[in-house]
């Protein structure tokens, strides 16, 4: 897929993801919701080409305890290109830090979301 920049008129290459979270969350249960934005940007002007949302949902339980966490809070979110079946995918490895509800344990966890250049908008 060839992307055309609107800004500099002709083809272009995307530059690294850019990752922004919009929400970090744990429900009573230990799930851990956080919404990321990814942005791909032209790599000569970087005017925003493409955008979507990917989500990161997964339950955890404390190693200690066995309660669910109380406190998640993102301490990385960094673009992400991964390759699957010789096709490209956008995303970010986010990097957070879990804090469990009853003995006071916090633990880090990393995760990876991504997907082709088809599950983007075009911006
Ligand atoms: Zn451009
Ligand atoms: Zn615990």
């Amino acid at each position: 897929m060839a992307n055309r920049c609107p800004d500099c008129a002709k083809f272009v290459s995307l530059d690294d993801p850019e990752v922004s979270v919009e929400s970090e969350d744990v429900g009573i249960t230990g799930t851990v919701d956080i919404d990321t934005l990814i942005t791909l940007n032209c790599a000569e002007c970087g005017t925003g080409l493409y955008e979507t949302s990917l989500n990161i949902m997964e339950d955890f339980k404390c190693e200690e305890c066995g309660y669910p966490p109380l406190e998640v809070s993102v301490e990385s979110a960094e673009g992400l290109v991964t390759e699957e079946k010789r096709k490209k995918q956008y995303g970010a490895e986010v990097e957070m830090l879990l804090t469990c509800s009853e003995c006071g344990k916090t633990w880090s966890v990393c995760r990876q979301v991504a997907a082709p250049l088809n599950d983007f908008d075009e911006l």
